[in-house]
């Protein structure tokens, strides 16, 4: 299923410096089957879900792995670098069909944590069922093709950087680190993994179910480091020779701003947008707008966060009227709650997005107005305004919480512009069934993932590598899970240029 999904999609190529070794490369992993997510038409798996929740509210794993892996002197960051460079030859000196051996090992360990890891991201993450499902999918899938990528290394005369230090954001708390990680495994560096401080838990599962597939010890470490100078005296580490970050751009800049030289691999923030032309299905629209505004409460670098109407369609009744029900129409609720569809928001909404949630700027309208159905403020209702005005907030700043702007557009080239007038470029939408349209976009708009006739989140590993343009991305901007990533992680990739 998770194949077919995908093959309703454009794979493009984005502004990927080292793209043209690598479509050169004989493509050894052709045949790829993704992991399937867990089937929830099964009783037996509802049942099994159920009980996950359940011990999700007290949940307790993965704490004494992070009690362990906190550091809090300087010296301690230093030894940490010293002991995981000094471990790396054992693992570099592997042959690359080794190391894919053990993260074949990692994938099947992966799939067998599904349960744990589950409990972990309802628990610390508020991450519903099906989220988190697609999540460990992700993670197995990561483990899966970078085994079958590594063997190319080899014949490339690859070296491996020596230490590769990942650090992930929270709203992924298990596809993202272990990404990062099995890409830089794969090559043959050693990990630091430095886990969001929200979401810690979750990856010393994922840390434990690499280690417990073969992965050294002392060739990946999980640090928790407070942010603040430990995490900067990391960052910037000599004995650092890439960082995988994940995060908002303003984080990338940051880390930039300490070192100007520092070896970036980012993934960096959008403001993502779906267009629908009057030549589209729009019954399917409504679907992906709704599941790809507000997956995860609209906590995803690739969430819809504006749909741009063409003609008729901004003037459809009939097409508000259902977009408006359809999201009026999403359960609520903390994850322990088996109904809930849409989950809480990481932390109570504040700045940015409490204004994205609370303030309309001229011209704008709520279709659907959030409410907040708790004290905290973490949980909210899904909102959705119409009238967003070309060059204002809401058209140009990512809100990263469960707001959908509408934006009208005269035609097809209009939206066009608007999708292309932000400074971001990670992932984009297009419905229409007419193929003229469809090329003209595919064409014109400049993100790093574009779909056509099909939500915006959820890229699968192999069939959709995930990557930005222009501020979504830093570094020599290869995607994850796809062919050329691993490059990044040696002598090959230039990164003198910039993004
Ligand atoms: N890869 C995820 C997706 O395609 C998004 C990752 C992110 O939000 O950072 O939905």
């Amino acid at each position: 299923y998770r194949a077919a999904r995908a093959l309703t999609v454009s794979p493009r190529v984005g502004p990927n410096r080292v793209q043209d070794r690598a479509t050169e490369q004989p493509e050894a992993h052709e045949h790829f089957v993704n992991t399937p997510d867990t089937d929830t038409a099964v009783a037996a798996n509802r049942t099994w879900g159920r009980a996950i929740l359940e011990r999700s509210a007290d949940s307790d794993l993965g704490r004494q792995l992070v009690a362990d892996s906190a550091i809090t002197k300087p010296e301690s960051v230093d030894g940490l670098v010293a002991a995981t460079r000094a471990a790396q030859p054992e693992w570099g000196g592997l042959s690359a069909q080794e190391r894919a051996r053990v993260l074949r090992v990692a994938a099947a360990s992966l799939r067998a944590a599904r349960e744990e890891l589950l409990e972990v991201m309802a628990s610390e993450a508020g991450k519903t069922l099906s989220e988190g499902d697609a999540e460990v999918s992700e993670a197995a899938d990561f483990a899966e093709y970078y085994a079958s990528l590594a063997p190319e290394l080899d014949d490339l005369g690859f070296t491996p950087a020596t230490l590769v230090l990942v650090v992930p954001p929270w709203n992924f708390p298990v596809a993202i680190p272990a990404g990062g990680v099995l890409a830089a495994l794969a090559a043959g560096a050693s990990v630091i993994l430095k886990p969001a401080p929200q979401v810690r838990r979750s990856a010393a599962v994922v840390v434990q179910a690499l280690w417990d597939a073969g992965v050294p010890r002392s060739v990946l470490r999980l640090a928790d480091v407070a942010e603040g100078d430990l995490g900067k005296r990391l960052v910037t580490h000599a004995g650092i020779d890439r960082v995988v970050l994940t995060g908002a751009y303003e984080t990338a800049e940051l880390f930039r701003s300490w070192k100007p030289e520092l070896p970036l691999l980012a993934e960096t923030s959008g403001k993502n947008a779906l267009v629908v032309t009057p030549s589209a299905d729009l019954d399917l629209a409504v679907a992906d707008l709704v599941r790809s505004a507000f997956g995860h409460a609209g906590q995803k670098c690739s969430a819809a966060s504006l749909a741009i109407l063409v003609g008729s369609v901004a003037e459809s009744e009939r097409f508000e009227r259902q977009l408006v029900d359809a999201a009026a129409s999403l359960v609520v609720a903390l994850p322990q709650d088996p109904r809930a569809q849409m989950g809480p928001l990481i932390e109570p909404a504040a700045g940015k997005l409490l204004d994205a949630l609370t303030v309309l700027q001229p011209g704008e309208r709520w279709l659907l107005e959030p409410r907040r159905l708790d004290d905290e403020g973490r949980l909210w209702s899904p909102g959705i305004k119409a009238g967003v005005q070309p060059g204002s907030p809401f058209h140009r700043t990512e809100a990263f919480g469960p707001v959908l702007g509408i934006m009208a557009a005269g035609s097809l080239e209009e939206a066009i512009e608007l999708q292309n007038a932000t400074d971001f470029g990670l992932t984009a939408g297009l419905h229409s069934l007419d193929v003229e349209e469809q090329e003209l976009w595919l064409e014109e708009v400049r993100a790093g993932n574009l779909y056509v006739n099909r939500g915006i989140t959820g890229a699968i590993v192999r069939r959709q590598p995930f990557g930005g343009w222009k501020r979504s991305s830093v570094g020599p901007g290869a995607k994850a899970g796809g062919p050329n990533y691993l490059l990044g992680f040696g002598d090959l990739a230039p990164f003198d240029l910039d993004a």
